[in-house]
């Protein structure tokens, strides 16, 4: 039986993942602060066999043996880490070092969950793994960009100087029913205030881009990463459709039966203009694509946000 790391395992894709994994038969220790995650995301597996649950900050050391280790934690959401810079920098060079470091002790196999952001506001459409992106390393945003940026150059440094088992996925927007209703992240606020019959807010103008995977999708992908044979350097996962933010907004209110207003509010800094994963790569070697569309997702995802509001 694999014994599997999941720090973040109490979060959104943690969770989900922990699940999954223990779905395969699996040895799960899931490893969480609970610093933007839930105990309520994981107590329908409290009591499994092979499920341990590790209260713990990985920015502190951590000893475990284990053959997979899935590195999640980190906060995630822009009002998240925009609170929290220093400790999301550390969460992408301190933790980061503690995880490799296990890795190495171990001989365990690891998967960095990296990002769509470390290509910032991207210039080149759709974004490659071979894109170098268009970071602001001093802005607003840098201590999320940037920490998973170093991320990656240590987990390629451990794999060069240490023969490191590494992979990285590159997430790009990823939504679905336990994400936090208060974290700030476009879909969880549009939904929430559909449902409470308040005005969506849009920030800017609409117009800018992302794409959305839902998350049993997402987790597949993760998993067929973690267990593809060898493949050193990052891989895109994410949904290649794009959708404007207005047109979520106008599908989620279509879902959800209201025709509440829209309101405009200032654009955040940084916030990138068009975002969409070129996913050749995970098609290639994982023969992995989402297959779950907007439609189906966000109907699942309303669903769960109905019995959390
Ligand atoms: P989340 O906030 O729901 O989960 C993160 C989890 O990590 C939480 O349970 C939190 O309590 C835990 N955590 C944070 N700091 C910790 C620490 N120091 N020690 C132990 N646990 C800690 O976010 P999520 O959306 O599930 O994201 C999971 C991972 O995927 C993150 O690394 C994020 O950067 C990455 N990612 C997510 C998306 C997305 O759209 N959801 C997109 C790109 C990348
Ligand atoms: N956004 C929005 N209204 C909201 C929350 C976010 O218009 O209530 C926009 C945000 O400016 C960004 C996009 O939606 O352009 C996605 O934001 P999110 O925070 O979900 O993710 P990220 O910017 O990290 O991709």
């Amino acid at each position: 039986m694999t014994k599997v790391l999941v720090t973040g395992g109490a979060g959104f894709i943690g969770s989900h993942l922990c699940e999954y994994l223990l779905d395969k038969g699996e040895h799960v220790v899931c490893v969480d602060n609970y610093f933007t995650g839930s105990k309520k995301n994981i107590e329908h597996l409290i009591g499994k066999d092979n499920f341990e649950i590790v209260e713990h900050d990985i920015i502190e050391p951590l000893y475990v043996d284990v053959d997979q280790i899935y590195n999640l934690a980190c906060p995630a959401s822009p009002i998240h880490y925009q609170k929290n810079k220093v400790r999301t920098i550390k969460m992408g060079t301190v933790a980061m070092v503690n995880m490799l470091g296990i890795a190495k002790r171990t001989g365990a196999r690891i998967l960095q969950a990296s990002t769509s952001e470390i290509y910032g506001d991207p210039k080149v459409h759709p974004q490659r793994e071979e894109y170098w992106g268009n970071v602001n390393p001093i802005g607003p945003r840098a201590c999320y960009d940037e920490g998973k940026r170093v991320a990656e150059s240590l987990n390629m440094a451990y794999y060069w100087e240490c023969g490191v088992d590494i992979r990285i996925a590159r997430i790009f927007n990823t939504y679905g029913p336990r994400m936090a209703k208060e974290d700030g992240r476009v879909v969880s606020n549009l939904i929430m205030q559909a449902l409470t019959n308040q005005p969506l807010t849009i920030y800017g103008t609409g117009e800018q881009t992302r794409s959305f995977c839902f998350i049993s999708d997402m987790i597949e992908g993760l998993y067929k990463l973690m267990n593809y044979k060898e493949f050193v350097g990052p891989v895109n996962l994410g949904n290649p459709r794009q959708s404007t933010i207005l047109e979520l907004a106008t599908l989620i209110q279509k879902l959800v039966r209201v025709e509440g207003e829209l309101i405009k509010k200032p654009l955040p800094e940084d916030d990138p203009v068009r975002r969409s994963p070129d996913i050749t790569r995970a098609k290639k070697y994982l023969d992995w694509s989402p297959t779950v569309t907007l439609e189906e997702g966000l109907k699942e995802t309303i669903e769960y946000f109905k019995s959390v509001v």
